[in-house]
């Protein structure tokens, strides 16, 4: 097997000027550190609007949340790399977008003020609806053995067409539209999710997946170490009884 410590980890953070919502950036520290435990090495780009970026430095990609006004200005910079992310989509990057980022990987998302381009990487949009979404969340996700959870807080509807499949249904909480009972969604090595947390830190299964999922990338197979999450785990389980006990269902 590969020697752990040539391998290298380089995470995007895409315009955390602009997008950086609840501790979002939380979530690069979890894959960093969740990397650095195992002696496989980590960085992190912080890469601002006026970059042009280099996707095939890139190993994984964050976009966080963001206020409406902040996702419109982000919105006139992503038509510059609109090409270069798909094709990095498409070769299997790996993405993690949280709410407003989520939203701006869809077609568009139609709020009150106007319309908000998106990068049309993924068969979905969003339309602003009455009210905002806002509370705790639990999911059942296909990505994780125990539940995931986190909290969301979105005034965006996000509807999922065909070749999405969902990132979790909903167990308490609202998700995509608080309809569906679905929430986020995956694309072959893309997540979108309203769950901030920040999410990984909170989800340590969901942050291995997306490091398997780049590791496998860049080198071929790889068996990520176990490493000791009792700690994360008994949080999750907290939570989960918390907030299960009085379970309030999206359908
Ligand atoms: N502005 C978006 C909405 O309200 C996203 C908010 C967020 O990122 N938390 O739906």
């Amino acid at each position: 097997m590969r020697d752990k410590s040539s391998m290298k980890i380089t995470v995007g953070h895409l315009y955390p000027e602009l997008l950086n919502l609840y501790g979002d950036r939380g979530n690069i520290a979890c894959l960093m550190q969740r990397c650095l435990w195992r002696g496989i090495r980590a960085e992190t780009i912080e890469l601002n609007t006026e970059e042009d970026i280099d996707f095939t430095k890139l190993d994984i990609v964050l976009l966080g949340g963001g206020s409406d006004r902040e996702q419109m200005l982000v919105c006139r910079r992503l038509k510059k790399i609109q090409e270069k992310f798909r094709d990095y989509v498409e070769n299997n990057g790996v993405v993690i977008a949280v709410c407003g980022g989520y939203q701006l990987l869809g077609k568009y998302y139609q709020t009150d003020e106007g319309l908000i381009e998106g990068l049309n990487l993924l068969d979905i949009y969003t339309e602003q609806g009455e009210g905002r979404l806002i509370g705790n969340i639990i999911l059942d996700s296909e990505l994780s053995d125990i539940p995931v959870v986190g909290f969301e807080n979105h005034g965006g509807r996000t509807f999922l067409n065909e070749g999405c499949r969902p990132f979790g249904k909903v167990l308490y909480g609202a998700g995509n539209d608080g309809k569906s009972g679905y929430e986020g969604v995956i694309y072959k090595n893309v997540i979108g999710t309203y769950l901030h947390g920040p999410l990984l830190p909170k989800n340590s299964r969901i942050c291995d997946y997306l490091l398997e999922r780049a590791l496998e990338r860049k080198y071929g197979s790889v068996q990520l170490e176990k490493l000791d999450d009792w700690l994360e785990i008994s949080a999750n389980k907290y939570i989960f009884k918390r907030f299960m006990k009085r379970r309030r269902i999206a359908v």
